[in-house]
């Protein structure tokens, strides 16, 4: 039966800053961690443009061009979004350093990064809780419920086999990912 006096809570998750790109440094002979400069780097070949977000090796400071667009047609691209290339545009660049699929797709591993998680935990009665995802962190769903509500592991597998917190959907809470949102049933 649907309890239609449910509480709806929200809760925001927020990298606190865009992750680092692990790969390896030819300079420094390992793996190091690279941090976005916040500079996007143009180059025009003919016809065609390539861009790219500069990262910087935090050891050694070399540097390593995340690829965002390869030949392509600057007619193809929006002027508005190209003048923000032109311009470094801060919340541009913030995107595309969040992009954990670009940055997997181009051989880098995420980095250990920090994030907050906005909203109230003290539940009194059965919640709708919703978790949204402010930019495209795939953290994943239990590394959140725990850190906001302070709970070990075990305890927090407990409560899930209880039954005492459950996906809407469906999902399993132990291994998923967060997307724009999620929304759990806490008793
Ligand atoms: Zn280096």
């Amino acid at each position: 039966m649907e309890n239609k006096t449910r509480t709806i809570k929200v809760w925001e998750v927020e990298l606190l800053s865009p992750p680092p790109a692990v790969r390896h440094c030819k300079k420094c002979g390992k793996k190091t961690e690279f941090l976005s400069s916040g500079l996007f780097r143009i180059n025009a070949q003919r016809k065609y443009l390539d861009i790219w977000l500069i990262y910087k090796c935090s050891n050694c400071q070399t540097t390593w061009n995340l690829p965002i667009f390869s030949r392509i047609s600057p007619k193809s691209l929006d002027p508005e979004l190209l003048d923000k290339f032109h311009n470094n545009d801060i919340t541009l660049a913030k995107q595309y350093a969040l992009d954990f699929d670009l940055l997997r797709r181009n051989g880098a591993a995420i980095g250990s990064y920090d994030y907050r998680v906005t909203g109230d935990s003290f539940f009194n009665g059965p919640v709708e809780l919703h978790i949204r995802s402010i930019g495209s962190a795939h953290l994943k769903v239990s590394a959140v419920l725990r850190k906001k509500l302070n709970l070990s592991r075990k305890e927090l597998e407990e409560k899930i086999s209880d039954g005492r917190i459950q996906s809407k959907t469906g999902q399993d809470i132990m291994r998923c990912r967060m997307t724009d949102e999620i929304v759990l049933i806490v008793l």
